[in-house]
């Protein structure tokens, strides 16, 4: 028989895909994962679990236990709860019930990928608001981006990766005005809300188009897991549950975030160790030829002065260090990210650095 390939959709065929360079390095500070394991009571926790299940079963389809847990976690309803495979699904699913054909997504860059990787997967049309030159959000901008597009879903990311920056309650706030002002919904993707000193939690309410979106992959140290959730008003998950496939969310997962949440006090601990980590890099970066950004998450973006990124970005590969080469994203020319890990790796990091720059 001939060989006939298929023709993807037009829009899906010239998309390059999302991609982070995996090479196979001792010290990797390129994906913002947690440098520290979980606790081992959490690891038998889970294996245990996994003895219990019932196996041939299908999973609680609603996840209701695991909802009602992060509910009590944010002192809201579980029907203020959708939990799925990570907050990419979370996103994923978002699109598909508020975005899609028709309908645009602004982001504002530069700030995380999938944002408008999904939204155009999804079919959605995406529009790329810019930042300020400090790379700080542009509420002028954001005004005129949501008058004129008048998009059915605004992103804001704080802390913003790959840039660290917070945006303040006032921020949030102004946007959600606008937001609201024309029909559409504001998501404010804390995947590294717990590095920050507030979240957008304290907005959400039932007459408010807000929802803020978590993940397991980073405070939580569970990347492997693929866990994420948001919260928002209960009208939006009710839509959500439509559109999401049926027990999409496996029984091994569900006790795995179960088990997660009886450690809360162990993920508050990494977070502050991280963050007092992230200060001594930040002192170290301050004192090498490197513009930086402040940062209020578990990474810090870099700007070496005195040679470009992409021999920095190889001669730390080189020293077997691996970091995340952002000079060709929008906006950030020239630029590193670098994920805080252990004292020995970011110590292995600086060290490399400085024999590069110095
Ligand atoms: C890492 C990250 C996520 C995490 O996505 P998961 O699918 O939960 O692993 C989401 N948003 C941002 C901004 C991130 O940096």
């Amino acid at each position: 028989m001939t060989v006939r390939r298929v023709e993807a959709r037009e829009d899906i065929a010239i998309m390059s895909g999302y991609h982070s360079p995996q090479v196979d390095v001792e010290v990797r500070l390129n994906t913002n994962e947690s440098p520290l394991a979980p606790p081992a009571g959490f690891v038998d926790a889970v294996a245990s679990a996994a003895r219990d299940i019932q196996w041939h079963r299908y999973p609680d389809r609603l996840a209701s236990e695991l909802r009602t847990r992060l509910a009590d976690l944010h002192g809201v309803e579980p029907s203020q709860v959708f939990v799925a495979n990570g907050s990419n699904e979370v996103l994923q699913t978002l699109t598909l019930a508020y975005g899609g054909p028709g309908r645009s997504v602004a982001v504002f860059e530069p700030t995380y990928a999938m944002h408008s990787q999904i939204a155009r997967v999804a079919g959605s049309e995406v529009i790329q608001g810019a930042r300020g030159e400090d790379l700080s959000l542009d509420l002028g901008e954001v005004g005129s981006v949501v008058s004129t597009a008048r998009p059915s879903i605004t992103y804001l990311c704080s802390p913003n990766n790959p840039t660290g920056m917070v945006e303040t309650p006032e921020t949030v706030k102004t946007v959600l005005e606008m937001v609201a002002d024309i029909g559409g919904l504001l998501v404010v993707d804390e995947a590294y809300g717990q590095f920050a000193p507030w979240s957008a939690l304290e907005l959400i309410s039932e007459d408010t188009p807000l929802v803020v979106t978590r993940t397991f992959s980073k405070t939580w140290s569970m990347a492997a897991a693929r866990l994420g959730y948001l919260i928002g008003p209960s009208w939006l998950v009710a839509e959500l549950d439509k559109v999401v496939l049926p027990y999409h969310l496996d029984s091994l997962k569900q006790a795995a975030g179960l088990a997660a949440l009886d450690f809360v006090g162990d993920m508050e601990n990494r977070v502050s160790i991280l963050n007092e980590e992230r200060g001594r890099l930040d002192v170290a970066l301050h004192e090498l030829p490197c513009e930086l950004w402040p940062s209020s998450a578990n990474f810090i973006l870099f700007r070496p002065l005195n040679k470009d990124a992409d021999t920095v970005w190889k001669e730390l590969v080189e020293r077997s260090v691996l970091v995340r080469n952002c000079s060709g994203w929008p906006g950030l020319e020239g630029c590193l990210r670098v994920t805080i890990g252990t004292t020995q790796e970011d110590d292995r990091f600086l060290a490399a650095l400085r024999e590069i720059l110095v």
